[in-house]
């Protein structure tokens, strides 16, 4: 490493590079881990890509359109606005979110020439994100030589997924090749994890838990004695439950289907399965559930969309249950989880005989315990926060 060390520098970044948008948080490490700051640049690659930046307490700090024609020039304007702000030179370890680790990243690592060259190699596996994630690793290693970089894993959380969750039911050559489940949200579920351990002790983190990661995307993770033993995202993270624009799990028939009747290309069936299905697809007008919420009444497209999204996930939690052997605690989380209590409310309707029954009173205050009582499954929402997992992984490797 470059020989900084956190005393000298007491600043660290985290960068979550999407398809086309960067987001950064910056963090002071005094004797706790402080976010001062967290930004982002929307639309890379588009004629209107814009840089947002804002300080811990809201105070905007930045609002403006920004020419960023790739993820190098994006993280370039990410470096040049902390150098004005008199943040990099403070600055001692970047940590980035890696959406795909493939076999090899189990936990987070250093990245150095071999991290990054393997990185490039899994790009295949995960061809919307690594290639803006590696881009982005790759631009900030060519600004700042020296500074230590780390990459965090969203399949790391994964890792303990037993056989029989892992491996998907065809011929064993494609196992060979890396095609199994790796499941997905897992800097979330880490953060999650750590989160029901501080606030409900350690007994519960090691009973039987289920976390709801319900955002843009959405999937559900199956927890016991602190292993992950299942989760619904699979060799992709558009398997499993229906989400804003992806489809979730599909009957793999449809697909051979498609390709017979409209002989779609393969960025055609990418662009269908992932940007133009789930909530999106079927209300054919929004992919963001407060919208369909508000229209359910005026528009059924709107209210099958729901319901479907609901269903589908009150089985998966379902399943989930007999999975796990029984529930002592469902987590919500992410946009929806945290926001919405219609829907969490219409997910648990019906549960109760799997000890799930909720509040109605806590729930509408998104408590952090929204079940009733007496329910025997303990309810909880909790706010994820990747951006502060990712920093602490960071000051621990450091
Ligand atoms: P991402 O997966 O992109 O990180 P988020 O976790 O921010 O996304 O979740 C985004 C989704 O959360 C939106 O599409 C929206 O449907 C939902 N959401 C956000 N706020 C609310 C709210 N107050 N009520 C209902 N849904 C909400």
């Amino acid at each position: 490493m470059s020989g900084k060390s956190l005393t000298d520098a007491h600043h660290l970044l985290t960068i979550n590079s999407g398809s086309s948008s960067i987001k950064f948080a910056l963090f002071e490490h005094a004797a706790v881990l402080r976010k001062l700051a967290t930004g982002q640049i929307d639309r890379i690659g588009l004629p209107d890509a814009r840089f947002r930046a804002r300080s811990s307490d809201g105070v905007v700090a930045a609002d403006h359109t920004v020419e960023a024609v790739n993820h190098v020039q994006a993280v370039e304007l990410v470096v040049n606005w902390l150098d004005r702000q008199g943040g990099l030179t403070s600055l001692g370890a970047v940590g980035h979110r890696v959406v795909h680790g493939g076999e090899r990243f189990l936990e987070s690592v250093a990245i150095d020439d071999d991290v990054l060259h393997e990185l490039e190699r899994l790009i295949p596996l995960a061809p919307n994100h690594l290639p803006g994630e590696v881009a982005a690793i790759a631009a900030l290693r060519a600004r700042c030589p020296g500074l230590p970089q780390f990459g965090c894993f969203d399949t790391a959380f994964h890792r303990t997924l037993p056989s029989e969750a892992r491996q998907l039911p065809i011929p064993r050559r494609y196992a060979a090749a890396g095609v199994r489940r790796y499941g997905f949200h897992g800097l979330s579920y880490q953060f999650l994890m750590q989160e029901l351990h501080r606030v409900a002790g350690e007994r519960t983190a090691q009973g039987r838990v289920i976390l709801a990661h319900l955002g843009a995307g959405c999937s559900l993770a199956a927890v016991r004695e602190g292993s992950c033993i299942d989760t619904t995202m699979g060799f992709t993270p558009a398997a499993g439950l229906v989400m804003a624009t992806r489809t979730g799990d599909l009957d793999p028939g449809f697909i051979v289907h498609l390709l017979r009747t409209e002989r779609l290309s393969a960025d055609e069936l990418d662009n269908l399965i992932n940007k133009q299905s789930g909530l999106l697809g079927v209300s054919e007008t929004s992919s963001d559930i407060r919208d369909l919420l508000a229209r359910e009444e005026s528009d059924p497209r709107a209210a099958e969309a729901i319901a479907l999204f609901c269903y589908q996930l009150r089985k998966h939690l379902g399943a989930f249950t007999a999975a796990l052997g029984g529930l002592d605690t469902l987590v919500f989380s992410a946009g929806i989880g945290e926001n919405s209590p219609a829907i969490r409310a219409r997910v648990c309707s019906g549960l109760r005989f799997l000890g799930i029954e909720l509040d109605q009173a806590l729930n509408d205050q998104d408590a952090p315990i929204i079940s009733s009582p007496g329910s025997p499954v303990t309810v909880r929402v909790i706010r994820t926060d990747e951006e502060s997992l990712i920093a602490a992984e960071v000051l621990r490797l450091l």
